[in-house]
């Protein structure tokens, strides 16, 4: 059984992020390693409490590969947390992979990168069409949210934010998530799209290529700035040409002429890329 608590042994601390601290787990019948999120909802105030259960609701129901898998929860009453029972993604995250990167002064592949593209925009597009009549928009890609299995295979996680639209007419015009990765309509203050989540795919790409954000500021003003001007140098050299327009498609500023996911995993040099590392 999943979801009884003492079924697992706890093996190390993971870390500690918004909602609470992630554990490595050992369930004891079957040896399987697991990630427990445990969040503390006892003192949490009902907005707080909202979102987790929309984070815990909505990853419970997106199944698919490139997704961090959702397995159970398990309430402990007497201490007020929740544990969420997931997928234990064994090489970390995109960020930690950049940090590295930028410490031990080496890159990332090229093909490694497409990889990126391809998986992440396979993972989106089962977010986004409609599944049981919801659609679901990511809001927060980013490198701390795309994790890595033990293949290297790339997991979309973290839903925190993610909102769940019924019948895809209740666009969110809020702005959430990352503000490095805030869009051109988002700044001009219209509503948040599928192809929002492009344009974030688009700065997370480049983000891989230069281990830098595309875009920066010292402030909000000189980032907004920034984001309108999208005046993008070419990625480093030892990258093609075609990873290099193909970034700067992504990160069209009308989003008109953004790519759909659909139309990124069916693209002729994305997949022929992607096969390259297969
Ligand atoms: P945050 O709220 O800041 O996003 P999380 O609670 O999601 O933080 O994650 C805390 C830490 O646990 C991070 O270092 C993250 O990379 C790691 N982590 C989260 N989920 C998993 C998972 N399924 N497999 C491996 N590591 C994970
Ligand atoms: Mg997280």
């Amino acid at each position: 059984n999943l979801e009884d608590i003492y079924n697992y042994v706890v093996i190390s601390i993971i870390g500690t992020g918004s909602f609470g601290t992630c554990y490595k787990v050992k369930h004891k019948t079957t040896n399987k390693y697991y990630v427990w999120k445990a969040v503390d909802y006892g003192s949490m105030s009902l907005q707080e409490k909202e979102l987790l259960v929309t984070e815990v609701n909505l990853i419970g129901t997106l199944k698919h590969p490139h997704i961090v898998q959702y397995f159970g929860r398990i309430i402990h009453k007497n201490s007020g947390t929740l544990y969420i029972i997931m997928e234990w993604c064994e090489n970390g995250d995109l960020n930690s992979m950049i940090n590295d990167c930028k410490s031990k002064n080496t890159v990332i592949s090229e093909n490694f990168i497409w990889k990126v593209l391809y998986q992440t925009a396979k993972a989106l597009e089962a977010c986004h069409s409609l599944l049981n009549r919801i659609t679901v928009l990511h809001r927060d890609i980013k490198p701390a949210n795309i994790f890595l299995d033990k293949d290297f295979n790339i997991k979309l996680g973290d839903f925190g934010l993610a909102k769940i639209l019924i019948n895809n007419v209740n666009f969110s015009s809020t702005v959430v998530g990352t503000p490095y990765y805030m869009s051109p309509e988002q700044i001009h203050g219209f509503k948040y799209n599928k192809k929002t989540d492009v344009w974030s795919l688009g700065c997370l790409i480049y983000e891989l290529c230069c281990l830098n954000q595309p875009f920066k500021g010292t402030d909000f003003t000189e980032l907004k700035e920034n984001i309108t001007r999208n005046r993008l140098p070419r990625i480093p050299a030892i990258y093609s040409d075609c990873l290099d327009k193909m970034v700067k498609l992504l990160l069209s500023s009308n989003h008109e002429f953004r790519p759909s996911v659909e139309i990124i995993i069916h693209h002729p040099t994305v997949i022929c890329n992607y096969n390259k590392d297969a």
